[in-house]
């Protein structure tokens, strides 16, 4: 085989490895794929169900090709190596419904020649029944380039808070704060704790029960779109941030509107502000509970009668993985349906906490954390005893528990 054969071949296999990886991926119900050199290979994991698990191990040697490959499959520039890249594709999908049976997991199928017409005619995919928008981010390191895939699986139905795992009171909670026409409802909990979803769920919800409100969305990015919605994907570093975009978009006639974070002073004022101007927000918070979110408002320099006024409705919560219902029975825990995890999806706890009359007044005293902690106890199920009567059920196990609450779950 002369040289310039092999090297065709090599492309050959290059692509056909990443192909048969991404679709594996997808199939395994991944939301992010890792491509990360080490010395001596390079490692591809996944993260499934908000963990990352050992996917592939390749050689080292085909590392710059494989990111090389997948910069092409996402419009990036193949031979810039030193500097951090980020770009889209669209890959095919056999069977969206539900996630777990997407794609064909065997190598080459629903892969590359479909991604590429998809993206190059800009119509259908020949066979593919379906196309997730994939986010491709690379960036160098001393051993090379890394780069991270991040899947967006689209729903061909939305979930409702109670297929989320909140209680049937929460969600009538929670739907019955979305029927008043102002107000701000805030989800709060780490990163990656499903607090967009519940958002979603409640977008949903009002698009279904009040068609005649005009609903549009702030998010950095957009992670799943929403019929009939107005959905604005914010740059954080650009012209386009939450900031300027809220100023202008409430000359745009909006009644409900979701902002997919407030992060700093400025968009918590905004608003703040559009709530007292008689709309209703929907946005999410860092933070661990209820009274870290009320009192992070009061830092930003909300002034407490304006949060008074406004807040109706925080939500604090958490994901834990659910049991794998294949594996479970068996004394081991583990099998191919759940990679060796012996979890298969999450399920959300969460705190639910209206803010009524007795809080509101608390809340105009500016309160330390602690305070509001204290009133808040024993308004709504603790975030422990919902998880222990998770673990009663069956549906999570102890472990899990301690894993997504630390301290909080040995009490
Ligand atoms: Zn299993």
């Amino acid at each position: 085989m002369s040289g310039a054969e092999r090297s065709v071949r090599e492309q050959h296999d290059v692509t056909d490895l990443v192909a048969a990886l991404l679709t594996r991926a997808v199939a395994s119900r991944a939301t992010d794929v890792h491509f990360e050199p080490t010395d001596d290979r390079l490692w591809v994991r996944v993260r499934v169900d908000g963990l990352l698990i050992d996917f592939e191990e390749v050689p080292l040697a085909l590392a710059p090709n494989i990111v090389a490959r997948l910069k092409v499959l996402s419009s990036l520039l193949t031979y810039r190596t030193d500097i951090p890249q980020e770009g889209s594709l669209q890959w095919p999908v056999l069977h969206p419904a539900g996630g777990e049976k997407a794609a064909g997991g065997e190598k080459g199928a629903g892969g590359d020649k479909e991604a590429r017409g998809e993206k190059g005619a800009g119509g259908a995919a020949p066979s593919a029944d379906h196309v997730w928008d994939l986010r491709v981010a690379t960036f160098p390191t001393i051993r090379g380039e890394r780069a991270v895939v991040r899947i967006f699986r689209e729903r061909t139905s939305p979930q409702s808070l109670v297929e989320l795992g909140f209680t049937e009171v929460q969600d009538r909670l929670m739907r019955s704060a979305v029927e008043q026409p102002a107000g701000l409802i805030v989800v709060c909990g780490p990163a990656g704790s499903g607090k967009t979803t519940t958002l979603y769920a409640l977008m949903h919800d009002l698009r279904e029960r009040f068609p005649q409100r005009s609903l549009i969305t702030l998010e950095d990015p957009v992670e799943q779109r929403i019929d009939r919605v107005t959905q604005i994907q914010i740059n954080p570093y650009g012209e386009l941030n939450y900031e300027r975009c809220l100023r202008s978009l409430l000359r745009q006639d909006p009644q409900v509107l979701l902002v997919g974070e407030i992060r700093d002073g400025r968009t918590a004022d905004i608003v703040v502000q559009a709530a007292l101007t008689g709309h209703l927000i929907l946005t999410t918070l860092h933070g661990e509970d209820p009274a870290t979110a009320i009192v992070r408002f009061l830092e930003m320099g909300i002034p407490a009668y304006q949060l008074a006024s406004t807040l109706s409705l925080v939500c604090a919560q958490r994901l834990v993985r659910t049991v794998c219902r294949s594996c479970a029975p068996a004394a081991r825990r583990g099998c191919r349906d759940c990679l060796g995890t012996g979890y298969r999806g999450r399920t959300a706890l969460a705190q639910v906490c209206p803010i009524h009359e007795e809080l509101r007044s608390l809340i105009l005293h500016s309160p330390s954390a602690s305070a509001l902690r204290a009133a808040l106890h024993g308004l709504g199920l603790s975030m422990t005893a919902l998880g222990k009567a998770a673990v009663q059920r069956g549906t999570t196990t102890e472990d899990e528990l301690r894993r997504v609450l630390g301290a909080e779950a040995a009490d």
